[in-house]
């Protein structure tokens, strides 16, 4: 064929090379293309042209896809990055750097309300010494460097990073700030607007596709120059991209836990390496990855050690909850005087809630547990109620309905011990739908609401939340994790976790830092508009583990205190950020065909650590064991975990120990997750 020439093209497809094709134009790296793949048509990413022939018999492009220019080459190199450093069918990560529907000339009246709110512009605060220091400092980086932003809850991180993108724009470039999904709220989107008016696009999960489309279009035709968005937003191939802000950059979620399970932060770092472009990371609690890198010196640090205008910090007490016995006569009294509280409410927590609504304040309770309670059992015969998909207890839920919080299979609570037939069923532990019934009933006239998943479903859910505690309406907040971060409510004066505990025995060797994580940031919602003199915010930490590292840390406010002695365990151990990790997870509907290539993977890892034992002698190779979740959605689970303290070899024994998978049976599938979050 004269005039028809090779490319290499990256099709929409689970395999893990490009593939050929030839085509009689001339094309460019990064156009989109149309391909005939079998017997099907698909979408493709041209990667480059191929100068040497195949064996085999080469299929033509079909065409251009015109609607898209060619992706910039950088950010080609960025998706390639992706493919493999997690180890994922190139063909698919770049799908992610489309929109999902094509651009519309006319754009339909829609009725729902703008992406960004249109607000009045404000002018803003004069820098505190601490946000001037990390501004000037910061803003001298034109290059590429990362730095994080190390400022204590209401330090005012949101304020620098608002001011390194108005510095951004006046040289005409643009930024990303990525955030997790939790905290795009109304509040965060309404702050950027307020000071950047129409200049801000935004992606997050409650778009339609058709906003999703515009927003895009918006940011690479150049009408946008700032995107905020979840980690997803990375995915836009933002031009003259001159600033890349990460926040709260520990958030697990930045972690994506299924298809590509990339990491949305270790992608902005690399997306700014390549691009040249400065990353800042922030946080009131850095991961220890980003911790490690800044102390060693591969990140910049900079500090925010307080409150903006002199707000104080929280006060944090610690309630026992192993010291409720009553032993003398004083202590008895005590006791009957509180003989009304519920069991989870001690009366320090309460007394403190008195006080809060007495003097017109908000108090908000923490739960990382929904419903009513954990477990249902029968005390005649110790039946358990289990989801008949999944390896877990169902979770009792309006004393009518059991709920699997795993794959979200329903049955109604029947009193009646199914399995004896004797016994009757009883709810064991709690959940934030319990706190919020045994409120109402102990501050009668008060009003309760409650946040959590089961209660907020909605983008316009969460908004009314937010608005009734802004206005002051609400007066007890109880929730989970979905109000531990991100929120500021000026009249919010009182934080109580109501079980600190739940999270400490999670099968995971990141749960001590989780859990640190969660009180710091839980505490930070406390008190965050206190003027000088006035009497800080409170946070009352009930447990049965006081001597916990991550509550005797918190309590402190030592983040530094407990990093190093966090690192020192995780150095003992070669745990990241001491060593990489990749988790190979093994799942199928068949019991002993999930077993069987457990073990197939496993003496496959062993067998390539012994033949290449120099180059692989730091690799550890963990397992085959059932996961913590042993059953999920009716799939059977196993895993593998291989770990080095010598960071370049995982990457390239992962691949080569899961090879082209022709070996693995099928109805089995193994997934591969490289720098794990969790380990269920
Ligand atoms: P962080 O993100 O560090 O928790 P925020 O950026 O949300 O803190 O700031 C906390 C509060 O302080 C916000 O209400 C913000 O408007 C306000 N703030 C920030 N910087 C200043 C400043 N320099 N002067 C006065 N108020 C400020
Ligand atoms: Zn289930």
């Amino acid at each position: 064929m004269t005039g028809s020439r090779l490319w290499k093209v990256a099709v929409d497809a689970p395999l893990s090379e490009p593939l050929t094709y030839n085509f009689s134009e001339d094309l460019q790296r990064g156009q989109l293309v149309n391909v005939p793949l079998g017997r099907r048509k698909t979408k493709g990413l041209v990667l480059g042209e191929v100068f040497e022939k195949p064996e085999f018999e080469i299929k033509s492009i079909d065409s251009i896809d015109n609607e898209y220019e060619p992706l910039p080459d950088h950010f080609v190199k960025w998706l390639e990055w992706l493919a493999t450093y997690y180890i994922h069918p190139i063909g698919q990560v770049v799908q992610s750097a489309f929109p999902p529907l094509r651009k519309t000339e006319k754009q339909r009246q829609s009725k729902r309300p703008p992406v960004i709110p249109q607000m009045a512009q404000e002018t803003p605060p004069e820098l505190t010494p601490e946000q001037a220091a990390s501004f000037e400092t910061i803003s001298q980086h034109k290059n590429f460097s990362t730095h994080l932003l190390f400022g204590v809850t209401g330090s005012g991180k949101t304020e620098v990073y608002l001011r390194l993108l108005e510095k951004v724009l006046a040289e005409g470039k643009r930024g990303i700030v990525l955030v997790p999904e939790i905290s795009l709220t109304p509040q965060l989107v309404q702050r950027f607007a307020r000071r950047f008016g129409d200049k801000i696009a935004a992606l997050h999960s409650q778009l339609t596709d058709r906003e999703r489309t515009n927003q895009w279009w918006d940011v690479v035709e150049g009408r946008k120059s700032i995107l905020i968005g979840a980690r997803s937003a990375l995915f836009c191939p933002v031009p003259n991209l001159g600033l890349i802000i990460v926040d709260e950059e520990h958030e697990p979620s930045f972690k994506q836990d299924e298809k590509l399970k990339y990491n949305g932060r270790d992608a902005a770092v690399m997306l700014g390496k390549i691009v040249g472009c400065p990353v800042i990371l922030g946080s009131a609690t850095p991961s220890l990855e980003t911790w490690k890198n800044a102390t060693e010196g591969r990140y910049h640090l900079h500090y925010l050690k307080n409150r903006v205008a002199n707000r104080s910090m929280p006060e944090i007490e610690v309630v026992d909850l192993r010291q409720q016995k009553a032993d003398d006569d004083q202590q008895k009294l005590i006791v009957e005087k509180y003989s009304h509280l519920p069991f989870w409410l001690s009366p320090t927590l309460y007394e403190r809630m008195r006080e809060t609504l007495e003097r017109g304040d908000q108090s908000a309770l923490f739960l990382n547990r929904r419903g009513v309670a954990q477990m249902v059992v029968c005390p005649a015969c110790g039946h358990t109620r289990e989801c008949p998909n999944c390896d877990i207890s169902l979770t009792l839920h309006a004393h009518s309905h059991l709920i699997c919080h795993y794959c979200d299979y329903h049955e109604n609570f029947k009193v009646k011990c199914p399995d004896c037939k004797e016994g009757e069923l009883e709810a064991i532990g709690l959940g934030t739908e319990l706190l919020e019934t045994d409120l109402t009933r102990l501050f009668p006239g008060k009003k309760v609401t409650r946040a959590d998943r089961d209660e907020i479903q909605s983008r316009a859910d969460l908004e009314e939340m937010i608005a009734q505690m802004e206005s002051g309406e609400i007066d007890i907040l109880v929730g989970t994790q979905m109000i531990a971060k991100g929120l500021d409510f000026p009249k919010l004066k009182l934080v109580g976790l109501v079980l600190a505990d739940v999270g400490f025995n999670l099968p995971d060797f990141r749960a001590t830092e989780r859990s640190f994580q969660l009180i710091t940031q839980m505490s930070g919602r406390s008190g965050r508009h206190v003027k000088e003199g006035e009497s800080p915010g409170a946070v009352i930490i009930q447990t049965f583990n006081c001597e916990h590292d991550s509550i005797t840390f918190a309590r402190n406010h030592d983040f530094e205190g407990f990093a190093k002695h966090e690192l020192q365990m995780r150095a003992a151990l070669n745990y990241p950020p001491c060593g990489r990790l990749v988790s190979f997870r093994i799942q199928g509907i068949h019991l002993g065909k999930v077993e069987e290539t457990a073990g197939l993977l496993a003496r496959r890892a062993h067998a390539l650590k012994q033949q290449y034992s120099q180059q692989y002698s730091s690799i550890e190779v963990l397992g085959p064991a059932e996961a913590a979740l042993a059953k999920l959605r009716g799939q059977f689970r196993y895993h593998l975990l291989i770990k080095s303290s010598q960071n370049s070899v995982v990457n390239p024994f992962s691949r080569q120990v899961l090879g082209d998978q022709s070996w693995v049976p099928s109805g089995v599938k193994i997934l591969i997750d490289i720098d794990p979050m969790s380990l269920l």
